[in-house]
């Protein structure tokens, strides 16, 4: 059968790299360039002087193009500003969206995504926004705004608001499709104390030592705002709802690096089916965007079930890559940057 086009418009996905500064414990050279805020030019470290003259420097470095690319000195505010502030206003107005954090350990997915007092992430800088646009907006729409924070680890799903939750199971409800039974939803009426929130949900995130990274997070960890939204007299009374996933994914290395054996190996097999199915779903996306509609198989993961209003319909996806400056990285910046050159 011949599948009508719709009217509706297609899910659009940006991609955006973020470069984070060497710290003192790289003790590393920059490798990493970035130019008109959307180009990336790595070069390899292991090339010698030599061996870069007798091959009259052609292999050197390789350059990648997004939508947009950040160099180490830019802001959170300012990745904000040019890569997510354009979708928030679409939540306010019903649809939903989809924010995450693609990168290796230690590459500043997190720093990305929760950020500091002084540097707050977009998970933050998103919630402000949000109250900033109900505060202006003329209609006499009334609003309600929830947030939820949860984690997949091992392909179960925990509540990171709850001080020790159980398993938490998906179910599909017939009027609001997947939901996650018995997670907590939490209503706010500002982005003041989400900083604090995320910090003691993230503190809550199972880590576990790995051959990769002593610290690596192993969990996807998924801040859900929902904007509900009561439409004047004029329309019935009607409740809209739009919904906003900002996501910081497992480390991105998991799947070829970790070289461990039992409770960890079936861990890392399961994050790979997240990442996996994400990475396909990020894949359809793509094609969509280039050809027209495609199947988004979003139902091979919990993280993708979850994810499933913000990657299909209308919605509108963004995807930050974040790699490092440091030489020690090049192995997973590389890895990274085709991953995101592939999805774009
Ligand atoms: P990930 O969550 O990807 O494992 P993190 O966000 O924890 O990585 O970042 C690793 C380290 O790098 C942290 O110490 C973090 O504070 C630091 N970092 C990351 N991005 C930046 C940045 N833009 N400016 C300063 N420090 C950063
Ligand atoms: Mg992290």
């Amino acid at each position: 059968s011949i599948t009508a086009p719709t009217a509706k418009k297609a899910t659009t996905l940006t991609v955006a790299v973020k470069c984070r500064p060497i710290t003192e414990r790289d003790h590393g050279r920059n490798i990493i360039k970035v130019f008109d805020n959307k180009e990336v030019l790595v070069s390899d470290p292991d090339l010698s002087k030599d061996y870069l003259d007798r091959i009259q420097n052609r292999t050197k470095e390789k350059r990648y193009c997004f939508d947009h690319a950040f160099g180490p000195d830019c802001t959170n505010f300012n990745v904000y500003l040019q890569s997510v502030s354009s979708v928030i206003s679409g939540v306010v107005q019903g649809l939903n969206a989809t924010v995450f954090a693609y990168g290796s350990t230690g590459s500043g997915k997190t720093y990305t995504m929760v950020g500091t007092q002084d540097d707050p992430g977009l998970m933050v800088l998103s919630l402000h926004n949000i109250f900033d646009l109900i505060k202006k907006d003329k209609s006499s729409d009334e609003f309600e705004v929830s947030c939820s924070y949860l984690e997949v680890y091992n392909e179960v799903i925990y509540d990171l608001l709850e001080k020790s939750s159980g398993h938490l199971e998906l179910r599909e409800d017939p009027a609001k499709g997947i939901i996650v039974a018995g997670l907590r939803c939490i209503k706010v009426q500002t982005a003041d104390k989400i900083l604090e929130l995320l910090n003691l949900g993230n503190s809550r995130r199972k880590t576990e030592s790995t051959e990769a990274n002593a610290t690596s997070s192993r969990s996807h960890a998924v801040l859900e705002i929902t904007v509900k939204r009561k439409q004047r007299k004029k329309y019935q009374n009607q409740i809209i709802r739009g919904k906003l996933a900002l996501v910081d994914l497992a480390g991105s290395e998991r799947a070829c690096e970790t070289n461990s054996g039992g409770q960890k190996l079936r861990d890392g097999a399961n994050i790979n089916r997240s990442l996996l199915a994400l990475a396909n779903c990020i894949n359809a996306l793509g094609k969509q965007q280039k050809k027209g509609l495609a199947y988004v198989p979003y139902r091979n993961s919990k993280l993708t079930r979850i994810l499933k209003d913000g990657l299909s319909g209308n919605s509108q996806t963004v995807m930050i890559a974040t790699i490092s400056c440091a030489d020690c990285q090049y192995h997973h910046t590389v890895n990274t940057l085709k991953y995101a050159d592939r999805a774009k």
